[in-house]
């Protein structure tokens, strides 16, 4: 019987080594193959197939310039990608990110879990991932515009209904997906509605779309607090973010009982004990595109707290919703210190490898991205579903599938965890439904 704890850690030592300086990648890929030892003790013919070196590298990925002018006239030039990581379940699907983070080993780690939450869902989307160092933080409408139409002016030689569907991410929202669907057409003389996702329900996207990840999250967290006999019911809950995944986890958590006292932006932390007023946050965020700090100005008995840490304000629930590597281990451990119980993540990878470890050795039950916030990916794959069908459906409709998706999700996760002896370990449950799901058309198709 070969090592099989050794054989990942080699894999883990090569993907470094082929990939020098990508750390959240390298993060993202030992967080997920160090959860696969049992799967390969009880399916050796994974490691004959070299399926975890397989999907470790991406089937193919496009770098390039996008040159575009501002409103004064000059030139400007970004980078673009779009990494298509792994084709077995279906066509390439996941978001553009648009943030001046974004550098090639943001858009691998982003498109490597997005192969394994696409595969989660149940749904046939394969996973993948791209954006720009665009940062569109004071950028005009036309800048905006222009920005998108120059980069998929080079992206749709790359994208198609059937090939790779991309949607939003940080920085992403319908207005973009407008722009890039505009150009699209134009550039193609088609019609292909399937080809974007997170489209305007307007003109062909899912109702619900927009609400969806945050939506997910709550309903993910509902089950999690389900399963240990609770519910969100009397909870006090603090969301970072103040982004679209973050107002629709509010949205849903005050629907299900909760009460979500904080929030933030990357400037500062809203603190508002008697509850966050929606209303406010969607006007300032959604309608005027403005910073959480004006917050205050409506509500005199907030408190807005510059360069603050989210995570010291008390709370029996945690949702991280504002980027990776937001949530480390000493925030963890103050997390629990101050009672919280329960752990969802609306952001990808939002929580440090540190954070994790404090969060499982704590019992807190501890909900991944890849699990909690794959609402927004189903939901996309219900708009493929409605596009392909030339069909539009009710709003309580899809969420009606989008709220049995998630039950499903967390079923699945749940129950793989058991049967692999680690009970209540969504991290290892959705790491194992994940590669499973994908390890099987792998096997089936061959060497490819
Ligand atoms: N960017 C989102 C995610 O992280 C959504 C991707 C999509 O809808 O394709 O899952």
């Amino acid at each position: 019987m070969p090592n099989v704890a050794a054989q990942i850690e080699r894999i883990y030592r090569d993907v470094v080594h082929r990939n020098p300086g990508e750390l959240e990648f390298h993060q993202a890929v030992k967080e997920v193959i160090e959860s696969l030892v049992p799967v390969l003790r009880k399916h050796p013919h994974y490691a004959e197939h070299r399926i975890i070196e397989r999907i470790c590298e991406p089937e193919r990925q496009i770098i390039f310039r996008v040159p575009w002018q501002d409103d004064a006239g000059q030139v400007q030039i970004n980078r673009g990608f779009r990494v298509q990581f792994n084709s077995a379940l279906g066509p390439y699907k996941g978001g553009l990110r648009f943030h001046p983070s974004v550098y090639l080993g943001i858009v691998k780690f982003l498109g490597f879990e997005q192969i394994f939450k696409n595969a989660v869902t149940g749904m046939p989307i394969g996973g993948a991932k791209g954006g720009s160092d665009f940062d569109p933080k004071g950028r005009s409408d036309g800048e905006v515009m222009r920005f998108c139409q120059s980069f998929m002016t080079e992206l749709h030689r790359h994208i198609g209904e059937y090939t790779d569907v991309p949607a939003g991410d940080i920085g992403v929202g319908a207005r973009e997906i407008g722009y890039l669907f505009g150009q699209y057409k134009r550039l193609t003389n088609r019609y292909e509605s399937a080809t974007l996702t997170g489209k305007s329900p307007t003109w062909g996207g899912a109702l619900v779309r927009r609400e969806a990840t945050g939506y997910g999250v709550a309903f993910f967290l509902d089950e999690m607090l389900q399963a240990r006999g609770e519910s969100l019911d009397g909870k006090t809950c603090v969301v970072s973010g103040s982004g679209n995944v973050a107002v629709y986890a509010i949205e849903k958590i005050h629907e299900l009982g909760g009460k979500v006292v904080a929030c933030s932006d990357s400037d500062g932390v809203i603190h508002h004990k008697a509850g966050i007023d929606l209303d406010t946050l969607k006007q300032l965020k959604e309608v005027e595109r403005r910073r959480i700090k004006d917050y205050v100005d409506i509500h005199r008995d907030a408190e807005y707290h510059p360069g603050a840490c989210i995570w010291h304000v008390p709370c029996d629930v945690a949702v991280p919703c504002a980027t990776q590597n937001e949530l480390d281990g000493e925030a963890a451990k103050r997390l629990v210190a101050n009672g919280c119980r329960a752990v969802a993540e609306g952001a990808n990878m939002p929580t440090n490898p540190e954070g994790i470890k404090v969060f499982q050795d704590a019992g807190v039950a501890y909900g991944p991205g890849k699990a909690a916030n794959a609402g927004g990916v189903s939901t996309s794959a219900l708009e493929m579903q409605q596009n392909a069908s030339r069909d539009a459906w009710s709003f309580d409709f899809t969420e009606r599938r989008l709220r049995e998706i998630m039950k499903e999700i967390h079923r699945s996760c749940y129950e793989t965890a058991e049967e692999y002896g680690s009970p209540g370990n969504y991290v290892l449950g959705a790491n194992i439904v994940g590669f499973t799901r994908v390890a099987e058309p792998m096997v089936a198709f061959g060497v490819i």
